[in-house]
C-alpha cells in the first residue's frame, strides 16, 4: 500500500508537470495569436527609387544621384507612388 502510494505520488507529480507544460503552451499559443505579427504600415523608405530629381527643377529625371545640370543642386530621390 505504501509503495503504491509513493508510485502514484510520483505519477501525479509527472502529470502535474505535463499539465503545467501543456497549459503554458496553450497560454503561449493564445498570446501569440492575439499579438499582431508586425505593424502593417511601413514607411515609404522601402519604396524603390524610380529616379532622381531636382527640388527646383521637377522636369529633371536622372537615373543616378548627382547634381542638377541646370542649377547644380543635389538631386533628391524621386519615389514611385
Ligand atoms: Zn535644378
Amino acid at each position: 500500500m505504501n509503495t503504491e502510494n509513493t508510485s502514484s505520488g510520483a505519477l501525479r507529480k509527472i502529470i502535474y508537470i505535463i499539465a503545467a507544460v501543456v497549459l503554458a503552451a496553450i497560454v503561449f499559443a493564445v498570446w501569440r495569436a492575439n499579438t499582431p505579427p508586425a505593424p502593417a504600415a511601413k514607411p515609404e523608405t522601402n519604396l524603390p527609387i524610380a529616379s532622381w530629381t531636382c527640388p527646383m527643377h521637377p522636369e529633371i529625371h536622372l537615373p543616378a544621384a548627382g547634381k542638377c545640370p541646370k542649377c547644380g543642386m543635389n538631386l533628391i530621390p524621386e519615389k514611385k507612388p
